[in-house]
């Protein structure tokens, strides 16, 4: 579990903000979950499993701040509704969200199976669709303070629209996706008043980013001359860049996609 932070009680950059994330039950999502909060947002976690979600908002609230959970799947669309409708219910409206729920399929082109295809892409492009068509229709009714009646941020990765690897092309494929979701999004909702970016994290000091077999210590010699950077983002890092352009000081920001990798894909 995250080191639990303490709780800006007296205003936070994210007071008055309602937040969704999705796999908010662990790595980036968690970190994510636990740094808007810790600036004042009301914050609801989003997964599959009810069990790592409950320890988020437990993060939460002992550290004096407020959260709750909802179990949904997001590639089922009325899963994603209900998870909406249960945000805006629950804390009044839903101002920002980060579409982080993701998953790794590895394998060549030429080993990879139908099913395997299929459900990393309904995951991946069409579970973060369905997402941002729910936030978008529920940010509609936000009134516009003049700085918008929401934010989305989508999580990509630099595995897709920045670089490939051999081996990752389920997830470079439907990653790449994302980041054009993101921009078409993006151009669709500016005239809602409603900002959509994406973020592209290289590796990240989570469990996804290991090999199989490897240590986070294996992880961190192969990583040294991976980058210019030379080793993971941490997943504080990532959630200090979402917390960025969901913030009205990221007001310009529409359609883009930060890279946060280092250095590794130029
Ligand atoms: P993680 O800890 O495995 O988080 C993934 C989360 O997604 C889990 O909490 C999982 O919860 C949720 N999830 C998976 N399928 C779902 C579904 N169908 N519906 C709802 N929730 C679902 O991994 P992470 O490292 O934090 O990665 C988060 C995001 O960053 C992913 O999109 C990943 O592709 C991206 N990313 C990660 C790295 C990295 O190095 N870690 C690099 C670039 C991009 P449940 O299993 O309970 O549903």
């Amino acid at each position: 579990m995250t080191a639990s932070r303490s709780i800006d009680t007296g205003g936070g950059r994210f007071a008055d903000q309602v937040v969704l994330v999705t796999g908010g039950g662990s790595g980036i999502g968690r970190a994510t979950a636990v740094a808007f909060a810790a600036e004042g947002a009301r914050v609801v976690v989003l997964g599959r499993r009810a069990e790592p979600l409950a320890e988020t908002v437990e993060l939460i609230s002992a550290a004096g701040g407020v959260a709750d959970a909802v179990t949904a799947d997001i590639t089922v669309e009325d899963d994603v509704r209900a998870a909406v409708d249960h945000t805006v219910t629950t804390f009044g409206r839903l101002t920002i969200a980060f579409n982080n729920a993701g998953a790794v399929l590895a394998g060549p082109l030429t080993d990879l199976d139908r099913a395997a295809w299929t459900a990393n892409l309904d995951l991946t492009v069409t579970g973060t669709w369905l997402c941002l068509k729910h936030e978008i229709r529920a940010m509609r009714a936000n009134v516009d303070h003049g700085d918008g009646r929401g934010v989305i941020v989508n999580t990509a990765s630099n595995l897709g629209a920045h670089t490939v690897r051999a081996g990752m092309g389920a997830y470079v494929t439907a990653k790449a996706a994302v980041s054009a979701l993101s921009r078409v999004a993006a151009v669709e909702a500016a005239a809602d008043g409603i900002r959509v970016n994406a973020i592209s994290p290289g590796p990240v000091d989570t469990p996804m980013s290991l090999r199989p077999g490897e240590t986070p210590q294996d992880r961190a010699a192969r990583l040294r001359d991976a980058s210019p950077l030379g080793r993971a983002a941490t997943r504080d890092e990532i959630a200090s860049a979402v917390l960025w352009l969901a913030s009205p000081g990221a007001g310009p920001a529409i359609g883009h996609d930060l890279v946060l990798d280092g250095g590794a894909s130029l």
